[in-house]
């Protein structure tokens, strides 16, 4: 397995990608080198050429195996982009696309370890029912930089679907209250038989490509500034851990259909128009797919609360905050305690002023 490191001019160190910049910092000396332009541009492969394509299934695939050229130590290990074991030092795998999906874009880290500590403290501050000791979080210095893998897939879909179009009315009716016979106007809904074809072009619908962090957090980090990505360049993972893909692709492309179907689904009810809709059944054709494999920015805190470990991650470009969090039981105690007051001095006001 082959490998990048990058020495610093300066003083022969390895240089790290600096987030929110545009060039390579060497943690010990300072020295900077710029990211040169180029001009590489980020393509999609097409999906059905992809499958007809004989492959291993990703979790057959070996360790990758870094030979530190700072100090000769191997790592091995699953990442794509890690840290000398022994001297930390960032080294980088030269991936081979026979054997797995070369990432065609990364959207490179924004938020520094300061930004990082900022977002963190705001988070914590907002948490009402936190325990204090949560306020430490922002002290967090164990948090990771790591790219997260990420499939994203275009198609153009078009869906055959029958349903029904319901439409509004009013009747006038009669009923009695208090013996007295009144008439009220209450709406009603005539349904009709209604089918069609619909087209929608869906582009970048993005999934999660990694099992090793909970999808729920990942939605969390929505929205990713997409527009920003930058084509593939192993630089841009220098110093920061990237994760393989474990999610192979044609699983990839079945959580998004998930993701494109209650999109479908509305496209179909507008279609159908009328007061209310009902679809009952959808038939949709995914044509002309292509996908790429990205590489989203996210650091990765964990902090131990009364023998508990608890993650948090962000959004390593707009800081937005996930993740789990303890409750204080005392301040939840407190908080009873003053509604419980509270209550009490209204009930007594109220018995007071009957009197
Ligand atoms: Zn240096
Ligand atoms: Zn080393």
């Amino acid at each position: 397995m082959s490998q990048t490191q990058y020495p610093c001019a300066g003083c022969g160190a390895n240089v790290e990608f600096a987030p929110g910049t545009n060039v390579l910092k060497c943690p010990y000396c300072g020295h900077e080198t710029v990211l040169q332009q180029t001009g590489a541009r980020v393509r999609e492969h097409d999906f059905l050429q992809f499958t007809s394509l004989p492959r291993k299934p990703v979790a057959t695939l070996a360790k990758h195996v870094f030979v530190c050229r700072n100090c000769g130590a191997q790592t091995e290990s699953e990442s794509i982009s890690d840290r000398c074991r022994f001297c930390t030092a960032p080294v980088v795998a030269e991936l081979n696309a026979q054997e797995l999906v070369v990432p065609e874009a990364v959207l490179p880290f924004v938020l520094d370890k300061r930004a990082l500590r900022e977002a963190l403290g705001e988070w914590a501050k907002s948490r009402w029912f936190a325990p204090s000791g949560l306020k430490k979080v922002s002290e967090a210095e164990t948090a990771k930089s790591m790219y997260l893998p990420h499939w994203t897939y275009d198609s153009r879909t078009v869906t055959d679907y029958q349903g029904q179009r319901g439409e509004h009315y009013w009747v006038t009716e009669t009923y009695t209250e208090n013996g007295e016979t009144k008439t009220r106007e209450v709406q009603k809904t005539r349904w009709f038989h209604a089918s069609g074809t619909v087209y929608y072009d869906f582009d970048d619908v993005l999934v999660t490509g990694t099992t090793k962090v909970t999808q729920k957090h990942l939605d969390e980090l929505e929205p990713w500034p997409l527009p920003d990505s930058q084509a593939y360049r192993p630089e841009y993972l220098a110093g920061h851990e990237t994760l393989r893909y474990d999610v192979e692709p044609e699983t990839g492309l079945e959580n998004a259909k998930g993701k494109m179907r209650p999109v479908i689904e509305a496209e179909c009810r507008h279609d159908i128009g009328g007061d209310e809709q009902r679809v009952d059944n959808m038939h949709t054709q995914y044509n002309d797919v292509t996908f790429k494999l990205m590489l989203l920015p996210v650091w990765i805190a964990c902090y131990l609360y009364a023998g508990k470990t608890y993650n948090i991650q962000v959004n390593g470009v707009t800081g937005e905050v996930a993740g789990e969090r303890p409750y204080s039981a005392l301040k939840i105690a407190m908080a009873i305690l003053g509604a419980l007051l509270a209550i009490a001095v209204i009930v007594g006001i109220y018995v007071a002023t009957k009197r």
